[in-house]
């Protein structure tokens, strides 16, 4: 049994609290690896599972966190050895399942897998689910066809934690990219990322009431939904797709068929958290590999569990810019 530090989220009569408190490994699920998480990184659905949203976590107290990288401590399954550095991302990790932002997880084998060679462990949190999911959007318009052209691609919620890392992957896989953030003081950090054009927000949420828009994207990774995602679908090119991974903007959203069967465009939905283990992996080393991107330092802001909580009140606010990797010592 070892003591360990975690941030844990109570319930306190309709309102949810979170603050960092002392635990045993004895009170962790039952599991076949127990890890010593040594970086995690914040993504939104933390941030809901911070704040009491049932949909992400059904009870109180809990520990968040759907990321963790870290070393093995124990192990009851010979695929795995006592010291080897592995990754956790998704499945019910954080959700019902004690996550990364403690010291401690136990979770099944299942899970788990080995870091990749050409990633460290800082590199793979600073990328997190939110790079996994970039990498399984693009690879979904790769397969529908999509290949660097003239035209460029949107990224919307593009400072998020998706939405950076979409646009950093995009331009150095060599596509044109156009960010829509609602940011406009950010302009220079989304060109620094490599985005080609900046476009407010507000651009995307006008003309929902028209049936279509002008032509203009080769493709979108879309990470907010709402209106958005109807614009967006409005005004991709003839036989473009959007991949849509996220609902900061709303869950619902209108759509009219004329865009599908006038101009043949796709809706690819992209899943980063119950797909098989294997896909994870295959992403994992595309992005230790042909996809790593050079410049994840620019990407992310280190922060300790201690400072957190505020980071998620921001992330709820929709005010984090980047990607916030979480060091656990
Ligand atoms: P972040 O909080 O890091 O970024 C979300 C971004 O969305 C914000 O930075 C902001 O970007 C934009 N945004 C915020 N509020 C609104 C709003 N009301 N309307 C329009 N845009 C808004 O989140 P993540 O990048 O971690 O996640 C993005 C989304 O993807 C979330 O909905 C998340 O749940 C989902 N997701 C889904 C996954 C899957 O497996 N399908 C996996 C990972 C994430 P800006 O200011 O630049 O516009």
């Amino acid at each position: 049994m070892a003591r360990f530090k975690a941030l844990q989220t109570n319930e306190n009569g309709g309102r949810f609290e979170t603050s960092l408190m002392e635990r045993d490994t004895d009170e962790l699920p039952a599991g076949e690896v127990l890890i010593r998480v040594t970086y995690s990184s914040l993504n939104y659905k933390d941030a809901l599972s911070a704040s009491g949203n049932r949909g992400v976590t059904r009870s109180f107290p809990h520990t968040p966190g759907i990321d963790a990288a870290g070393t093995v401590a124990e192990s009851s399954v010979a695929d795995f050895s006592i010291g080897d550095e592995v990754i956790v991302t998704g499945y019910d990790l954080g959700m019902n399942t004690a996550g990364g932002f403690g010291q401690y997880i136990r979770v099944p084998a299942a899970w788990v897998i080995k870091r990749p060679v050409g990633l460290s462990l800082r590199e793979a949190m600073a990328l997190g689910t939110a790079g996994l999911t970039a990498a399984l959007c693009i690879d979904k318009l790769e397969q529908a066809g999509l290949e660097p052209t003239d035209a460029p691609i949107l990224v919307t919620g593009a400072t998020g934690g998706v939405g950076s890392i979409a646009i950093a992957l995009l331009s150095r896989l060599g596509y044109k990219v156009a960010a829509v953030t609602g940011k406009a003081e950010q302009g220079d950090f989304l060109r620094k990322l490599g985005a080609t054009q900046v476009v407010e927000r507000s651009a995307l949420q006008a003309g929902t009431e028209k049936p279509l828009l002008k032509e203009q994207w080769a493709g979108a990774v879309d990470t907010v939904g709402g209106d958005i995602l109807f614009n967006v679908v409005k005004s991709l090119q003839r036989g473009a797709s959007v991949a849509c991974c996220g609902l900061t903007a709303g869950t619902h959203f209108q759509a009219n068929v004329l865009p599908f069967i006038l101009r043949g465009v796709n809706l690819l939905g992209v899943d980063s958290v119950e797909i098989p283990l294997v896909v994870k992996a295959s992403m994992w080393d595309k992005l230790s590999v042909q996809w790593k991107l050079p410049n994840l330092d620019d990407l992310v802001q280190e922060i300790s569990l201690e400072q957190l909580p505020e980071a998620i009140e921001r992330t709820l606010a929709g005010q984090q810019t980047g990607r916030m990797l979480v060091r656990l010592d």
